[in-house]
């Protein structure tokens, strides 16, 4: 089992992947506000356990086990995101620390569920603003 800090790497790797094709250690390093040399520790940590095939000094990509991950941590991400939005909740900084220690520990049913609750949301408007004004009196 991945920890939470290897998914983070693992989903941010997925995420540059889809814009650039691969990663270099400086782009993860920037992404996630972390210096390179913590970055390059990960990686060797990563491709031991076989979730990233690594070349020094060359781009980085996924094997299929950590692909399988980055994916599940970034989709997971995304929806949290949705999900947020419809609750109403705007503090950037509360947003992005909530779903950062969320996003690790959510089972498929519960994220199924959740991603149901958005889609209703999403395709019911007067009833999210039904939920917002029952919300305001609360
Ligand atoms: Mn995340």
């Amino acid at each position: 089992m991945p920890t939470a800090v290897m998914e983070d790497y693992l989903e941010c790797i997925y995420d540059i992947i889809q814009t650039k094709g691969y990663a270099g250690t400086n782009d993860i390093a920037d992404k996630l506000d972390i210096h390179p040399s913590t970055v390059s520790r990960m990686i060797k940590k990563l491709d031991e356990k076989g979730y990233i095939n690594y070349e020094p000094y060359r781009g980085l990509t996924l094997t299929e086990a950590g692909e399988l991950i980055g994916k599940r941590i970034s989709s997971n991400h995304k929806l949290l995101e949705e999900f947020f939005e419809i609750l109403g909740i705007e503090d950037e900084e509360i947003i992005d620390q909530d779903i950062e220690g969320i996003e690790h520990h959510l089972s498929s049913k519960t994220i199924d569920n959740i991603l149901a609750l958005v889609d209703f949301f999403t395709e019911n408007p007067a009833r999210l603003e039904e939920f917002n004004k029952f919300k305001s009196g609360h």
